[in-house]
């Protein structure tokens, strides 16, 4: 099945995003929970690609474990952080050769310590590049790329983020998976701003359930994500561990049926290894292969 086609046609494609644990244990338990997130019938799981300083060598050996376990598609994240094209396309030549369906494509962060993006030698300076990389060798991969509801941290202003956003889809994007956001207004306005500005490609939220304030507040300083000072104040209350994930995981219900209700083309869960949140989140739920 085409990437695009599990948001079409009244399908709500649901997937997964896991990142490459750093330990033995940290991967048996990885391997566990996905497992478990397989009762809410995934279309699909996407591994993260030296996201916040992490590996990139494992993530094809974590994709190649779930595919063999359950037999479901794969997408390898992708960036042009220290790579040169010839690099990237010889990461592609083994990620078709392990059996990865698609890529989420993207340019990536600065690597610790730096501040700018810089693209090395004969590497590529933008996901758009990427995307057109990947249109150019012999397996089809499908391709998703990064939308951002609240302007991503380096574009201009919300006008250029988008026109970079289009110049992806042209360039061959299946769909677009948005950053984690925790007001929906966010996204129902980009994917609005997407529909004036021609980019006709399914627009998958992607959420993150909040588990543990810190965590979270970290995380969103990352990325500048806004945290509303509601929901803050909220999980605040309480320092009890079961008091956030209570708190954070409720938010992250109700943006899913608010989301649900207002015709998202499906759901891409920022899991972080667990399947406790998801498992609360989507009780009930008509997502993926269930949709
Ligand atoms: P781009 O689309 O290239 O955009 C980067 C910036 O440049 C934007 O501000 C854009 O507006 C601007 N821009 C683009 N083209 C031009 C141009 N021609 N001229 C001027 N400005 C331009 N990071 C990881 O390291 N590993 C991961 O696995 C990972 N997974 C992610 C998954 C998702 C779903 C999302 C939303 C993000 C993920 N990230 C990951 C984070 C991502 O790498 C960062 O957000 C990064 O800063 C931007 O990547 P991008 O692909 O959106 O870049």
């Amino acid at each position: 099945m085409k990437l695009a086609d599990y948001y079409r046609d009244g399908r709500r494609g649901l997937s997964f995003e896991l990142f490459p644990p750093k330990t033995e244990a940290g991967l048996q338990s990885l391997y566990e929970h996905v497992d478990r997130l397989m009762a809410f019938k995934p279309d699909y799981f996407t591994c993260t690609y030296g996201a916040g300083g992490s590996t990139q060598g494992l993530t094809l050996d974590v994709l190649s474990e779930v595919r063999r376990r359950t037999e479901l598609p794969v997408a390898s994240h992708l960036t042009c952080v220290g790579a040169t094209a010839d690099e990237i396309r010889t990461y592609l030549q083994e990620a078709s050769q392990r059996g990865t369906d698609f890529i989420v494509a993207l340019r990536g962060d600065p690597p610790k310590g730096e501040t700018t993006f810089q693209a090395v030698a004969g590497g590529l300076r933008y996901a758009n590049e990427l995307v057109e990389l990947i249109r150019t060798q012999p397996h089809p991969f499908g391709i998703a790329v990064a939308g951002y509801p609240e302007v991503h941290q380096e574009a201009l202003d919300a006008d250029s983020d988008l026109s970079n956003l289009k110049r992806k889809v042209d360039a061959g994007a299946d769909i677009v998976i948005t950053q984690l956001f925790y007001d929906n207004a966010d996204f129902y306005r980009f994917r609005e701003r997407c529909e004036q500005n021609g980019i006709t490609v399914p627009i998958v939220p992607g959420l993150l359930p909040i588990t543990n304030l810190a965590q979270a507040q970290r995380i969103t300083s990352m990325c500048k994500a806004k945290l509303p000072p509601q929901l803050v104040q909220r999980l605040s209350e309480k320092e009890a561990p079961d008091w956030q994930f209570e708190i954070g995981v409720q938010h992250a219900r109700e943006q899913l049926l608010d989301l649900l209700k207002n015709d998202a083309a499906g759901m891409h869960l920022y899991v972080l290894n667990k399947s406790q949140a998801a498992e609360k989140m989507l009780e009930g739920c008509q997502l993926g292969s269930t949709a």
